[in-house]
């Protein structure tokens, strides 16, 4: 197997005596793009400036395409990590036109006018070299400064929360975009994001971070259907808890009994993930749920149920399904649905 574009060992970063990224290991696989993914504050911006060089460590290695480049006492500067980056306004100089904004990082001689021109027609900019920035719209503009921190090959391309600053309108189409010229450019690639929409769509692996910590590191699939601990189970994917009691024929809940045999003792007390995907609705006067709201949100409706022990989860409807305020009805766990259990937070 090839070694791997990115190592970070053990990083940790204080500020003071804020310790703001703790014991963060995680490996990036050539032309793997990984999503750092977590709430606002838990250390994404700090952990990607590591990986740039704009902070130094306290602790930890990093390696970037089988060099050394911070830990052990030594700290390369960012100019010579090979790593791109690409800042969530994306720093493209105003008074400079669209190809010397691309060209602005690559030595002088002959063939820089030749790559310049090469980046754009990759980027699909092919013609718009003499504009400036501010004739540009926000999705061009980012394939701008992509194209500008692509220039010089580098190993890794950071991206810093890329998405923020495009409308919800064009984030999709641009996301889709971003996702292509990443592809095709078989480049590594870290973004940041608090998104776990964009995390899910763009990452080839995800790791999701909560106070300086690294809680889980995995395939976007593994890490939405197997969450290792109830944070990542609830910032990935919106997801209700309800209470499970283990017995001899699983895990019983409110939604019924969940077929999955735990190895613990009968009676241990579990929280069960729900997701609104899980939940099945039928027509039932005697039911063990009641509707209590109904939200239309264009592709289907999300239909809140409360249980009979109080709890209120989250049901995806279609909307041929008409269920008023009120209903009586009957929740249960749709089948073939494996849901998570955690005890104490991790998963069992
Ligand atoms: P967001 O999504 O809001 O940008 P984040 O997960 O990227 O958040 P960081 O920007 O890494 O979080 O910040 C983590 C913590 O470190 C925060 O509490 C922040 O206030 C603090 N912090 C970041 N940079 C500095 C600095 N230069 N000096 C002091 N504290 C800092």
């Amino acid at each position: 197997m090839n070694r791997p574009t990115v190592i970070c060992k053990n990083l940790h970063k204080s500020f003071g005596s804020l310790p703001v990224v703790e014991d963060v290991s995680f490996n990036i696989a050539p032309g793997q793009i990984l999503a750092l993914l977590g709430p606002s504050g838990c250390g994404k911006t700090t952990t990607l400036r590591l990986l740039a060089g704009f902070e130094e460590l306290d602790g930890g290695s990093i390696e970037i395409d089988g060099q050394l480049v911070a830990g052990d006492q030594l700290s390369i500067p960012p100019e010579h990590r090979r790593a791109g980056m690409v800042f969530q306004d994306y720093a493209i100089f105003p008074h400079l036109s669209v190809e010397q904004n691309v060209g602005f990082g690559l030595p002088r001689g002959r063939d820089k006018r030749q790559r310049v021109q090469e980046l754009l027609a990759f980027v699909g900019l092919t013609g718009m070299g003499e504009r400036m920035p501010h004739e540009l719209s926000g999705g061009q503009q980012q394939r701008v400064a992509l194209a500008r921190a692509l220039a010089p090959q580098p190993a890794v391309l950071l991206l810093d929360e890329p998405f923020s600053n495009l409308d919800a309108a064009l984030r999709v189409g641009v996301r889709q975009e971003v996702k292509d010229l990443l592809k095709r450019s078989g480049i590594t690639a870290v973004f940041v994001t608090h998104d776990q929409e964009e995390a899910l769509f763009l990452g080839d692996v995800i790791a999701v971070m909560n106070n300086g910590r690294l809680e889980q590191v995995g395939p976007a699939k593994d890490v939405f259907h197997r969450p290792r601990t109830r944070f990542v189970a609830e910032f990935v994917g919106q997801t209700d808890f309800i209470s499970g009691r283990v017995t001899d024929r699983g895990v019983e809940t409110p939604l019924g009994v969940l077929s999955r045999s735990l190895s613990l003792p009968m009676g241990t007390a579990v929280d069960v993930a729900v997701r609104p995907d899980d939940v099945k609705l039928i027509a039932d006067a005697d039911g063990n749920a009641t509707i209590l709201s109904r939200q239309f949100l264009g592709i289907a409706y999300m239909v809140r149920v409360r249980l009979a022990d109080g709890t209120v989860v989250h049901s995806w409807q279609s909307h041929q399904i008409n269920l008023s305020q009120g209903t009586a009805i009957s929740a249960v766990i749709r089948p073939g649905h494996t849901l998570s259990c955690f005890v104490n937070g991790t998963a069992v």
